[in-house]
């Protein structure tokens, strides 16, 4: 089959779910046998998103090949188990880039170069993944960032344009809409989406399918009054209404047919439902996943986004271990020695949370003493490991002035020490250790088990800093494990102390690689600890 593209963009406002629309059309998609991936496209001029901070767009997402990228790609994997790649996740930044460097080599042999057609013609092979031949896949999902009119987004929507014109109905436009309830007026309002489609059209894209968020129901007469405004079939208007979980929706979106619509643009017969088992399996569980566990996610960034994949992993294991895993946001800046045990207070667990710099790392190193002298399960993530490192340096070693050199470089017991080859990068973006290595765990251990007895296994990376060898032996000695080791460098990946309930940290970040049909075995060992 040739393959078939699918461009996804927002109208109204944005925060509507773009990515998990996205993720569940690849999701209905792949039940129908079709091999599938998704890809999104941001705005913004920065290269990558590795170098934004949180509070701006979220976590940063990590591909097994080690790209920083957009959180929506933690949402593809989740959703469909798909590996994402550096090509999944393309900024205006990135385009510019590729173009400005072609130019300076001379490749364009003396033209002028221009938005048009040199931008939009990047914007385009990027789209229909040039650089990635090889790959047989039925449907590419495109996801644009941003909302229709923002200035920024202008030159993908001539890319869409335009690939629309040449791909002919190998290519379908889904739009996703507000549909706003005015309490006053008791009504729902449907001008935002007209207008909205408008927009659209003013760039010369006619949406084949609608998407309609909402917060109340939508009756057949709205759905027929948006179908006649809009040039779009009734069956092609869909509604999203709120649900309890984020996992209902494709669901959802195929009880309503979205699935079947694109079928039929396509001109692909509809044929059966799939009846997609273990997702509804999944669901059942969800539903009944009654009794919480609270589990304390010691971080500093208190904006949802910030931790996505960790709540998202924690939810998960949550529901295959039969429970439901509340989270309560610590700020590690408001951590101290005297108020701990209030802050800790009724959790049967916490998650050291990753980071970069000194804020609220104190509030960590105190948080990962007060549990692990307390025997409260702990799971410390990236810097949140590190923390782990510091603190039993600290009060079990004897270093009090034990740290990394992250935060301190002239600290004489350096046990978080700087990587070899990291000593010498100064530019920023893209330059950690990024991505997926193997990682040889010691048999016997926790870690090990929770891994179903693996010896090797493979996790994704994001750090400049690392446990420093020269202290492996004490460590050892003292109770402290080193139980994951990357083979090619001697790198440690994972320490426990086997003697605690649940006491482990990773140098990796697992929370990465948790999907809704495949939890983390470490979260899932994590929880289960949590929940006895
Ligand atoms: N700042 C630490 C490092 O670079 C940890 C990074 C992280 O938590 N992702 O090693």
């Amino acid at each position: 089959m040739e393959t078939k593209y699918i461009f996804v963009t927002g109208g109204v406002v944005s925060s509507l779910g773009k990515g998990i629309i996205s993720a569940s059309i690849g999701k209905l998609l792949q039940a129908r046998g079709f091999k599938v991936t998704i890809q999104k496209f941001d705005p913004y001029i920065n290269i990558d998103p590795g170098t934004l901070n949180p509070y701006e767009h979220g976590e940063c997402y990590v591909t097994m090949d080690g790209m920083e990228t957009d959180l929506d790609l933690g949402h593809y994997e989740r959703f469909t188990g798909i590996h994402t790649t550096r090509n999944n996740s393309v900024t205006t930044g990135r385009i510019y880039k590729t173009v400005i460097d072609r130019e300076r080599r001379g490749d364009y042999l003396g033209k002028t170069i221009q938005v048009v057609p040199h931008i939009t013609d990047e914007i385009k092979r990027r789209m229909l993944r040039e650089d990635e031949k090889d790959e047989q896949l039925d449907f590419v999902i495109t996801e644009v960032g941003g909302t229709i009119g923002d200035i920024e987004s202008a030159p993908f929507m001539e890319a869409i344009r335009q690939l629309r014109w040449q791909l002919g109905r190998n290519a379908v436009c889904v739009h996703l809409t507000y549909v706003p309830y005015l309490k006053a007026a008791d009504e729902l309002k449907t001008k935002p989406t007209q207008h909205s489609v408008k927009e659209l059209q003013s760039m010369g894209i006619q949406p084949d399918i609608l998407v309609l968020r909402t917060e109340r129901h939508l009756d057949d007469a709205l759905r027929m009054k948006v179908a006649s405004f809009c040039n779009v079939d009734l069956e092609c208007v869909v509604q999203s209404e709120d649900l309890p979980s984020i996992y209902e929706v494709p669901v959802n979106m195929q009880r309503q047919g979205l699935d079947a619509a694109i079928m039929r643009k396509i001109g692909i017969p509809v044929g059966e439902t799939p009846a997609m088992k273990a997702w509804h399996d999944f669901l059942d569980k969800q539903r009944n996943a009654k009794r919480e566990v609270h589990i304390g996610l010691v971080g500093k960034y208190d904006l949802q986004d910030a931790y996505k994949s960790i709540r998202e992993s924690l939810n998960l294991a949550g529901i295959y271990n039969d429970v439901k895993a509340k989270i309560h946001f610590v700020n590690s800046e408001e951590i101290t020695s005297q108020n701990v045990s209030e802050k800790l207070e009724g959790l049967a667990g916490i998650v050291i949370c990753p980071g970069f710099g000194m804020r609220g790392i104190e509030g960590k190193i105190v948080a990962a003493e007060y549990t692990r002298t307390h025997d409260i399960p702990t799971f410390g993530i990236c810097l949140g490991m590190q923390m782990m490192v510091i603190e039993f340096a600290r009060n079990v070693l004897g270093y009090k002035d034990a740290n990394s050199r992250e935060m301190d470089e002239q600290t004489p017991h350096n046990v978080i020490d700087i990587m070899v080859e990291q000593k010498n990068i100064t530019q920023m973006g893209g330059t950690m250790r990024l991505g997926a290595y193997e990682c040889e765990l010691v048999k016997g251990s926790r870690a090990f088990e929770a891994y179903g007895n693996e010896t090797l296994i493979k996790e994704r990376h994001r750090h400049r800093y690392e446990f420093n060898n020269a202290y492996k032996v004490e460590y050892e000695a003292k109770g402290m494990k080193c139980v994951g080791i990357n083979p090619a460098a001697d790198l440690v990946e994972i320490v426990e102390i086997p003697e605690k309930r649940w006491y482990i940290g990773t140098q990796f970040h697992p929370e990465y690689s948790s999907t809704v049909l495949h939890p983390h075995p470490l979260f899932m060992d994590f929880i289960k600890a949590c929940r006895s």
